[in-house]
């Protein structure tokens, strides 16, 4: 594994031992309170130019609170935050004009229509009003939202309040994007719509964007590296191929019963040990000698009349992810 990287010339962002403790809250009245959480614990991070850098983990893992120290939102126990060479721990408040951070809460903008939101966050970041306007339309055209410019943000469903904030967030452009799950609740056209828009910023003006994610399929499309965080830590990073390396001695194979896995089988109740279960659906990872003999086991004899279907694959980025183990294997979600 390789946490740990070298510093590098080309580091727009440069994260070192960043540690963040929340403390521990007594219940009060006989409720439980919450133990102490160390929710990001000695992060080392290096993120190039022109790079899209995924911190990809499940729920809980540390990412949101990464990103708020990053951002100059929060301030860490320990550690220090290099941004285009700007020391963000001591100096926060130069994190604005050097990053367009788009956060899981859209309650500022709420109030204001999407078109008067983009134009409000251009001016606040120094445009004058016409250029301002001139990048809210453009940004409104891009991503198919001028049909609704006219629209209040909280009238709006998520999917389309998430996009509005996302094109408020271009407005005034900054050489660094941070968007923490920038896509949730949209559908695809809107999806496509923000992939298609990071791109061409990437390409054309060489933005480094920084992504959070817990959705590893649309991950692996995305990212050029990504960072696996667990429990406040960074356990892997490297490119989704490089990654995915990692386990490429190993197949993965889907079993899908009818009703229910002939667990009377016994090869087939050794196999379920192996399993992660989704209803009907078993994955499992196996190595190609295993993946071989499983799938003899259930396309012969008593197993095969329960089997509804099954798959060979080779590993993806979401079979490392649970590969590294750990709090991973829980709260994964597939979008
Ligand atoms: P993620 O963004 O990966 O879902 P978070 O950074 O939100 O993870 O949370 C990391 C851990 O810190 C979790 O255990 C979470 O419960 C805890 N946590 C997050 N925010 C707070 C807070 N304001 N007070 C106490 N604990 C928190």
């Amino acid at each position: 594994m390789r946490a740990v990287q070298a510093p590098r010339e080309d580091e727009v962002v440069r994260v070192r031992g960043l540690t963040k403790t929340y403390p521990a809250v007594k219940g009060r009245r006989g409720t439980p309170g919450t133990p102490e959480v160390r929710a990001t614990d000695g992060v080392e991070l290096g993120v190039r130019r022109g790079e899209v850098f995924g911190l990809l983990g499940p729920n809980g893992a540390g990412k949101s609170t990464l990103v708020r120290q990053l951002t100059g939102l929060m301030r860490p126990d320990a550690g220090s935050v290099e941004i285009l060479g700007h020391d963000i721990v001591r100096h926060p408040e130069r994190a604005a004009r050097l990053l367009a951070y788009l956060g899981q809460e859209s309650s500022a903008l709420d109030e204001l229509t999407v078109s008067l939101a983009a134009e409000t966050t251009g001016v606040l970041r120094g445009l004058d009003v016409r250029r301002a306007r001139a990048e809210r339309d453009a940004v409104l055209e891009e991503l198919g939202l001028a049909p609704i410019a006219g629209r209040a943000l909280k009238k709006l469903s998520g999917g389309q309040r998430r996009l509005a904030c996302f094109a408020a967030a271009l407005v005034g452009e900054r050489p660094l994007l941070v968007l923490d799950e920038p896509t949730t609740g949209m559908d695809p056209v809107a999806r496509r719509a923000v992939w298609a828009a990071v791109d061409r910023r990437r390409a054309e003006r060489g933005t480094t964007v920084l992504l959070v994610t817990h959705n590893v399929i649309e991950a692996e499309t995305v990212l050029d590296r990504v960072a696996v965080i667990d429990r406040g830590r960074v356990i892997a990073c490297d490119s989704p191929a490089g990654l995915k390396e990692q386990v490429s001695g190993e197949v993965r194979v889907e079993l899908v019963w009818r009703e229910r896995a002939p667990l009377e089988v016994p090869e087939v109740a050794a196999l379920h040990e192996r399993a992660a279960e989704s209803g009907r659906r078993w994955t499992l990872r196996l190595a190609p000698e295993e993946a071989r003999a499983a799938v003899a086991t259930v396309t012969g004899g008593a197993a095969f009349a329960a089997l509804d279907d099954f798959t060979l694959a080779t590993p993806s980025l979401e079979d490392v992810y649970l590969a590294l183990g750990g709090a991973a294997r829980q709260g994964l979600v597939k979008a």
